[in-house]
């Protein structure tokens, strides 16, 4: 009796000090992988953020016309003699067809 229940006792005790360990264990691993998975994340969002916004500048801004000129759509005085480039291939291309 006094064997079954040291038995018994001892199994549980393992079990918990297994357990207790398992548990630190995922704690510490979950927890460092938020850790990496939270530094990730935001090194993205830094570098996307930076880089993403440079480039949509530059493409939403610089446009290439069909006489070769890289110019910017932005300023009006660039792109007004390259939009009636732009127009007069468009009306071309538009009777062409
Ligand atoms: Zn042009």
């Amino acid at each position: 009796m006094k064997a079954a229940l040291g038995g018994r006792c001892t199994g549980r005790q393992a079990f918990e000090a297994a357990w207790s360990e398992l548990r630190l264990t995922i704690q510490d691993a979950a927890f460092a992988e938020w850790r990496r998975d939270r530094d990730w994340r935001a090194e993205v969002v830094a570098k996307r953020g930076l880089g993403e916004k440079l480039d949509s500048e530059i493409r939403s801004t610089l446009m290439r016309c069909v006489c070769g000129t890289t110019f910017d759509s932005w300023k009006p005085a660039e792109s007004y003699q390259h939009r009636a480039h732009i127009t007069a291939v468009q009306a071309t291309s538009g009777t062409r067809r």
